[in-house]
């Protein structure tokens, strides 16, 4: 921590979302002390509940489960057929695939995974799609469709413009069906919004009212009810916490278990999963600090400095007029760690950024794109949105052991290791592999940083 003048630890974890979580927490169980410092919460916070691990290689929009091969299969097929991915770059690690996901149970309460010889999970989203993922929040994998077969009530909030359970259940039936699964849905439309200008709440809104009423949600449920229902479905709204605590509710007052959907727009369960990160490293003994991480010197991690988050400037001051004075960049608290674990993310939590070319801005990394070196962003969108886009696909190139690599493939640094969205060779958005690999290159990340912290002799900063 800060000792006179200085921040110190043996392992500093650059980066709060669930890659940097998970490394800390592996690298805490091997022994080592570590720091985590963020600047802010990433896409972790804003994901939808799911955690992809792989997707079914087969899988068509004709036929979207695919051949359900088991989870590890599909990972050893991206890994296969797709060279520059983080699975195929870790490829003499894969064994240790199921070992990680574990770990991230064990270490993550309300992080659940299908067992590694298991199929994806056929998981419902609320707008009435289906979504076939390896793990998810515990709150939502027991609703996988392809195992539930009972009469199941969609929950939805009578005048709500969004949560519409007559339309759910309609489109849900449709999406199983296209997916070759004979499922019915029964709508289950509760007046548990009913004042005059609910009908336009928000996910968070409607989550802090049934936090503040639980019985009066259950009470409602009841209500609107069907006696066939054997099992309940609701919206990715249950709470800002815990949301066993209205679980447990209906399913003591119903008698029917019940699951939450996945999340889209506005994510209750983005955030729910942060805070279950956030509570996992307190317990652990992960020291968690906001504020920046950055080199003084391109790819120096002995210049790393620290400097507390600072809050955004008012919008006008963004835009400063010809030969105003910039803001002074006042030197940081200079960081010494014994390893280093870059999990910064990609454009969203500043991990990668953009400027005339792409670049890495806590490091000054080369970011590789089809290759490595500096890459213009003009041609690295395709014109449509379900062609590959190079663009999402870049980020720090590494070796198998995680290392980042400069432009001729050497090591920039033995004590620097990189995981998570950070990664080239991977689009979190179109791959179905994010979570994946943000857990597995997270554990593997973490435990080396652990080893290599270890065999240090100094700190960073004090040469050698
Ligand atoms: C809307 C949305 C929905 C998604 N849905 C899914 C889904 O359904 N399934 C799925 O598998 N994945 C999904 N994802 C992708 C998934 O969320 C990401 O792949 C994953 O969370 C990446 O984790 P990460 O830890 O690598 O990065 P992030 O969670 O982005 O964390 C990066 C962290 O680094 C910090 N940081 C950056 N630079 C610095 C610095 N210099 N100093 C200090 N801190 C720094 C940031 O503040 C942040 O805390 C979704 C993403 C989004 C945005």
């Amino acid at each position: 921590m800060v000792v006179e003048g200085e921040f110190r630890t043996e392992v500093l974890v650059i980066g709060g979302g669930i890659a940097g979580a998970v490394a800390a927490l592996a690298a805490r169980r091997r022994g080592a002390e570590v720091v985590l410092v963020r600047r802010a919460l990433g896409a972790t916070a804003l994901s939808s509940g799911a955690l992809d691990v792989a997707p079914d290689p087969l899988a068509t929009p004709r036929r979207p489960r695919g051949q359900e091969l088991s989870l590890e299969a599909c990972v050893h097929h991206l890994a296969a057929s797709r060279p520059d991915h983080p699975y195929a770059i870790l490829y003499d690690e894969l064994g240790r695939f199921p070992e990680a996901l574990a770990f991230a149970e064990d270490a993550i309460d309300g992080v659940r995974f299908a067992s590694p010889t298991e199929a994806n999970r056929c998981l419902p989203t609320p707008v009435g799609t289906l979504k076939f993922s390896g793990g998810a929040l515990h709150s939502i994998i027991d609703g996988d469709l392809a195992r539930v077969e009972s009469q199941i009530g969609v929950v939805g909030f009578r005048d709500h413009l969004e949560y519409d359970a007559e339309l759910w259940a309609r489109l849900l039936t449709d999406a199983c069906a296209a997916a070759g699964l004979v499922r019915s849905f029964v709508p289950v439309a509760c007046d548990f919004l009913s004042r005059r200008d609910d009908v336009l709440l928000q996910p968070f809104e409607i989550a802090a009212r049934i936090d503040d009423d639980p019985a009066g949600f259950v009470a409602s449920v009841r209500r609107a009810l069907s006696p066939n229902v054997k099992r309940l479905l609701l919206p990715p709204v249950l709470s800002r916490g815990d949301p066993e605590v209205v679980l447990r509710q209906l399913e003591d007052a119903l008698y029917v278990p019940a699951s939450e959907s996945l999340a889209t727009r506005q994510s209750v369960l983005g955030q729910r999963l942060q805070r279950y990160l956030d509570e996992a490293l307190e317990r652990e003994g992960v020291a968690v600090v906001r504020g920046e991480i950055r080199a003084r010197d391109d790819r120096d991690l002995d210049t790393l400095e620290y400097r507390p988050a600072r809050p955004l400037p008012p919008p006008a001051r963004l835009f400063l007029p010809n030969g105003q004075e910039p803001e002074k960049n006042e030197p940081g608290t200079p960081v010494r760690a014994r390893a280093v674990v870059l999990a910064t993310g990609k454009y969203l939590a500043g991990g990668l950024a953009k400027n005339g070319c792409l670049y890495e801005p806590t490091l000054r990394l080369p970011v590789a794109v089809s290759g490595p070196g500096c890459a213009s962003t003009f041609r690295l969108t395709a014109h449509e949105v379900v062609e590959e886009q190079a663009f999402f696909r870049a980020g720090v190139r590494v070796d198998g052991g995680l290392r980042p690599l400069d432009e001729g493939g050497a090591i920039v640094d033995e004590r620097l290791l990189a995981c998570g969205d950070v990664l080239a060779g991977h689009d979190p958005a179109r791959d179905g592999s994010a979570m994946g690999v943000a857990v597995f290159s997270g554990y593997i990340a973490g435990r080396r940083a652990a080893v290599v912290a270890a065999q240090g002799t100094s700190f960073a900063g004090e040469g050698g």
